[in-house]
């Protein structure tokens, strides 16, 4: 479905990505680690068609999107504080796409509702973005993004300034969401065990370069990832 060959960006002689290749099937998810400022928002946004790569190729379906601009892409990009519209409500925010798209009023109505109740916002439609919490929000903007059914999904640390349990709550939600509507997609996270959890691969962006593992145990037992230091640190506290 993406094929991404030999992409590289530079920032004023900066070198942040360097021939990166990566394939991803559909209905896949992969899940990209890498510390802050590694490069991973700037590969999502080249894919997103926000930035645009010194050398290079995307390609979707067999064709490239590079002269593509992005709301013709059909890859939605959202990030942490992804903005809902202030002055829409919560059942507006999400039927947003559909009406761009001039559909059919009813069409709008059921679809919207539909997808307001899968993230259990049904109660929530005529509330404004300031009369919801955190989590609610960031229903919300999942909701804006699977409406239009993206062919990719880019998540750049979606769950970042949610509390623990909260996180633990919109994981759930979007796994199941992601096999529902059989999404393709990236998501991006310094945390290991949401990565290992949301992905069903794993890669690690470093020194400008993406490293993509055959497998969770390949991935867990490289000593780069910090995925065995973690389990490791986990350990000592479990008695034998
Ligand atoms: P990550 O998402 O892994 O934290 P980013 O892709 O956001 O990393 O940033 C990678 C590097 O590129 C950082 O050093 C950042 O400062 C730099 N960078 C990002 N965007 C720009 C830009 N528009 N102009 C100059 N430097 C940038």
């Amino acid at each position: 479905m993406l094929e991404v060959s030999h992409l590289s960006k530079a920032y004023q002689n900066n070198v942040i990505l360097q021939d990166i290749q990566l394939s991803l099937a559909k209905n896949q998810v992969l899940s990209i680690l890498g510390k802050s400022g590694s490069g991973k928002t700037t590969l999502l946004k080249i894919l997103a068609g926000l930035e645009y790569p010194d050398e290079g190729d995307v390609k979707v379906d067999g064709q490239s999107v590079l002269k593509t601009p992005p709301h013709r892409r059909k890859i939605v990009y959202l990030y942490q504080e992804s903005l809902l519209f202030p002055h829409l409500n919560v059942f507006e925010n999400v039927a947003f796409g559909l009406k761009l798209q001039k559909q059919p009023k009813k069409r709008i109505q059921e679809k919207t509702n539909q997808l307001l109740d899968a993230l259990g916002l049904g109660d929530q439609a005529h509330k404004m973005p300031h009369q919801i919490s955190g989590g609610q929000k960031q229903r919300v903007s999942f909701g804006r993004a699977l409406i239009i059914e993206p062919q990719l999904l880019l998540l750049d640390e979606p769950f970042g300034s949610l509390d623990p349990g909260t996180r633990e709550q919109m994981q759930d939600l979007l796994k199941q969401m992601i096999a529902q509507y059989q999404i393709t997609g990236m998501f991006v996270t310094h945390d290991i065990k949401e990565a290992m959890l949301m992905g069903n691969q794993i890669a690690l962006m470093q020194n400008g370069q993406l490293r993509t593992f055959q497998s969770l145990n390949e991935f867990i037992e490289d000593k780069q990832t910090g995925a065995k230091a973690e389990i490791e640190f986990w350990k000592q506290y479990i008695s034998p």
